[in-house]
């Protein structure tokens, strides 16, 4: 390792690659280091020991924000030969073995496919779709700058009505523009992916923004998995003078090289072991106080053939909610919270070959899965995921090859981020989010001239889209360097 460089990224998941690339582009010498074997963090695909030649995306799967995001935008995976292929129907609810909801890239024809909910589903979507540029900036902003375009009437308009919307779908009100099961459900399966108690505003919001993404980006699969994306800011990073160096976990400044700029894409807890006795004792204990939420434990599959769901509708999905109705996931969502693992857990489930034929390998696919759990919970959820799944596809066991899982309490032996299994590195309630990881000006900032933390646990929120990463480089350049932001763009 160099004695010296510009800036060093603790860290090579989405966020901290962002900043990585961001530093580079600006001329800086960077370098990342990664405690794991394999860069990428939350967006690595791995080789089966279930089945030669077929590959895992151990973490996550689908990528709305990855196409959404300013920063990823600008970067431009589709013109560096990364394909993210957006099915037509976005993601799928069965709600027993005879009834499902869809929603479909077009909004059209999700109302039309949810009947007397149809229309309540248009009105609540129609103006989100059509303001969806100017939201996501918003929502994947630092949450200290608001974005230009909202300084106008029709801004303001734009930002008040998916206010209501989510205010609306945050109280148990919920319910009331919604005639039968099918609305509500399709709704809530996205909520859920905040894995806390339903309804709140934190799940709101993330269900108002994903679902909007469902009809206007879609939610796309990357040909050859997430891996892919990560693979792909790697080369920009290599090809400006960057590297990155796995296997190599940093456990305290000591032994960091000399830089003028630290970016670390860590949880709050792994800043603190790395840098917690030089911060300032008030942020020091700001972040000793930082919340962790419950957790997920991931299931992979490897599947003979396609899952026999009932609805043939559902098999076309890129993402799949398990939980039945809104009131059962609700439930099953509580008992998390409570500390209890639910015996019909909130189920996730994708299978990355109806976009990408080439993740089959010798006739066998995988089948990507997670169920939200207490944090910490050690035990295997493989049998409780199965059975939510053959609910709604009976003869799915007959098409399981094998099935291995990553219990929430060994999370983080893959990732240290993921405390508890926590994959949001931090709780997302509304305080969580809105003082993520600490309430301060500069949420990017730890005290120390020259550290920053890019990790999901600043804002906006967790997810692939780098925003963090980009945000807190933004920071350092103009901090440390007094330079310019670079262009991501090839
Ligand atoms: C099961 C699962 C499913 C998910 N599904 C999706 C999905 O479908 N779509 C989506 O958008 N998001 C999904 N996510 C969330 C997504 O993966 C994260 O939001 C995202 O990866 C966060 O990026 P990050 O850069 O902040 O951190 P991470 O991706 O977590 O990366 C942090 C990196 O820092 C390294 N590190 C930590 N401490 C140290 C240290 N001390 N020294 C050196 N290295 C260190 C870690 O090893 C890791 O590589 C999922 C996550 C999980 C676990």
């Amino acid at each position: 390792m160099r004695t010296s460089t510009d800036a060093v990224v603790i860290g090579s998941g989405p966020n901290g690659l962002t900043a990585a690339v961001t530093l580079a582009r600006a001329g800086l010498d960077v370098l990342v280091l990664e405690a794991q074997p394999v860069a990428g963090g939350g967006a690595r695909t791995l080789e089966s020991d279930q089945a030669d030649g077929l590959h895992h995306d151990i973490c996550s799967a689908v990528h709305p924000l990855a196409l959404a995001s300013p920063a990823f935008r600008q970067f431009d995976f589709a013109a560096r030969g990364v394909e993210l292929i957006a099915p037509e129907t976005s993601y799928a609810q069965p709600i027993d073995a005879h009834q499902a909801a869809i929603a479909y890239r077009s909004l059209e024809r999700t109302a039309a496919e949810l009947g007397a909910d149809g229309p309540a589903w248009r009105n609540f979507f129609d103006p989100l779709v059509e303001n969806v540029d100017l939201l996501t900036e918003v929502a994947l902003g630092d949450r200290r700058h608001l974005p230009g375009g909202l300084l106008n009437p029709q801004g303001i308009g734009a930002l008040v009505r998916a206010g209501l919307r989510v205010i609306e779908q945050a109280t148990p009100a919920w319910n009331m523009r919604f005639r039968t099961d099918l609305g509500p459900a399709l709704l809530t399966g996205v909520a859920a992916h905040a894995i806390s108690p339903l309804p709140s505003p934190a799940a709101s919001g993330t269900s108002v923004m994903l679902a909007t993404h469902a009809h206007t980006v879609g939610w796309p699969i990357p040909v050859g998995g997430s891996g892919a994306l990560t693979a792909s800011l790697i080369s920009d990073l290599e090809a400006h003078g960057g590297r990155v160096v796995t296997g190599a976990e940093v456990r305290s400044w000591k032994e960091l090289p000399r830089a003028r700029a630290y970016l670390a894409d860590t949880s709050p807890a792994g800043l603190l072991r790395i840098w917690g006795d030089r911060m300032r004792p008030a942020v020091r204990r700001a972040l000793e106080r930082f919340r962790y939420g419950d957790a997920a434990a991931k299931v992979d599959y490897v599947l003979s053939e396609p899952v026999p769901w009932a609805d043939p509708r559902v098999g076309a999905a890129a993402t799949v909610h398990l939980g039945g109705t809104r009131a059962e996931m609700a439930f099953a969502e509580a008992e998390v919270a409570a500390g209890r693992m639910p015996q019909r857990p909130m189920a996730l489930f994708s299978d990355p070959s109806i976009a990408d034929a080439g993740r089959i390998v010798g006739g066998l696919r995988p089948g990507w899965a997670y169920a939200h759990v207490p944090a910490w919970y050690p035990g295997d959820v493989t049998e409780a995921v199965t059975a939510q799944i053959e609910r709604f596809a009976p003869g799915f066991r007959d098409v399981v090859v094998s099935a291995r899982c990553t219990p929430a309490s060994q999370m983080s032996e893959h990732n240290a981020n993921y405390v508890g299994g926590d994959i949001a590195a931090g709780a997302l309630s509304t305080w969580g989010l809105l003082a993520r990881p600490r309430l301060a000006w500069d949420p990017y900032a730890t005290s120390i001239p020259g550290v920053y933390l890019c990790s999901q646990s600043t804002p906006p929120a967790p997810g692939v889209h780098g925003m963090s990463g980009w945000h807190a480089a933004r920071r350092a350049l103009a901090q440390r360097f007094s330079l310019p932001v670079p262009s991501l763009a090839p």
